[in-house]
């Protein structure tokens, strides 16, 4: 069986202080996880959290990446930069990226692009609002986000991790059940076998309100293979958990 893979998003929290208290205990509490591990840190920590992270099994990971290469785009970071702080992942069009900045289906693929020369693995975000769920329109939604990161030019779509997140279940503490998370992960799963023959060994987390005491039933279906986790990522007590729940 493929190793689960938990991912914490810190999104926009944090401190020096509060980040080496909370990555010290992860180092502490960890042991040698069955699972991969890693942080999506905001980018002006990354510096402190490789540093807290090295030689442990805390993997470091970005929360974006820019579109463009290099040059004249203020604010943004490129995917060489991550690399220089030895990113491993960076997510790809996470929600509150798609509804506040307005990234759409084409800039989650150039990013993803971007990210792979790189050397990064692109986390590709994908899910749909409670409007869409009501409407039925799950699937497709899914599908259309999941086609546009799937034919990436001269890379392969088993080199790209994918998170399906609920939009309706991120940071709301609605979690999607694991039957409802499952029948959406084996669409995904369906599709990537209709495009590659490694579609097995592509991992797909779930993510949306992942605690400790719901973990282990969302990670033991089928086709979910690691979390995303936002909210319960900043308590370690609470991650840890979740790490333990990775098997
Ligand atoms: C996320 O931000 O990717 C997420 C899943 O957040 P939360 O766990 O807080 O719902």
């Amino acid at each position: 069986m493929m190793k689960k893979l938990i991912a914490g998003n810190w999104k926009m929290n944090g401190s020096l202080a509060a980040n080496e208290a909370l990555v010290r205990a992860l180092r502490d509490g960890m042991g040698a996880p069955a699972c991969d591990v890693a942080l999506a840190v905001p980018a002006p920590y990354l510096a402190q959290v490789q540093a807290l992270a090295a030689g442990s099994a805390l993997a470091l990971a970005a929360q974006d990446v820019s579109q463009h290469e290099s040059g004249a785009y203020t604010g943004e970071c490129s995917a060489a930069m991550l690399r220089d702080f030895a990113v491993r992942y960076v997510l790809v069009g996470h929600s509150e990226r798609r509804q506040y900045h307005g990234e759409t289906d084409v800039h989650v693929a150039v990013k993803a692009q971007r990210a792979l020369a790189a050397g990064i693995t692109p986390i590709v975000c994908v899910g749909e609002t409670l409007a869409e769920r009501e409407a039925g329109q799950t699937e497709a939604v899914v599908r259309r986000q999941l086609a546009a990161v799937i034919h990436l030019n001269g890379h392969c779509i088993s080199e790209v991790i994918v998170a399906y997140e609920p939009v309706w279940a991120i940071g709301t503490g609605k979690t999607a059940t694991p039957e409802q998370a499952q029948e959406v992960h084996a669409v995904l799963r369906a599709q990537l076998a209709a495009a590659s023959p490694h579609a097995a060994k592509i991992r797909l987390l779930y993510g949306g309100s992942m605690n400790a005491a719901n973990a282990a039933q969302l990670l033991a279906q089928p086709d979910i293979d690691g979390g995303l986790v936002g909210g319960a990522s900043l308590k370690a007590v609470d991650f840890l958990q979740i790490i333990a729940a990775a098997q």
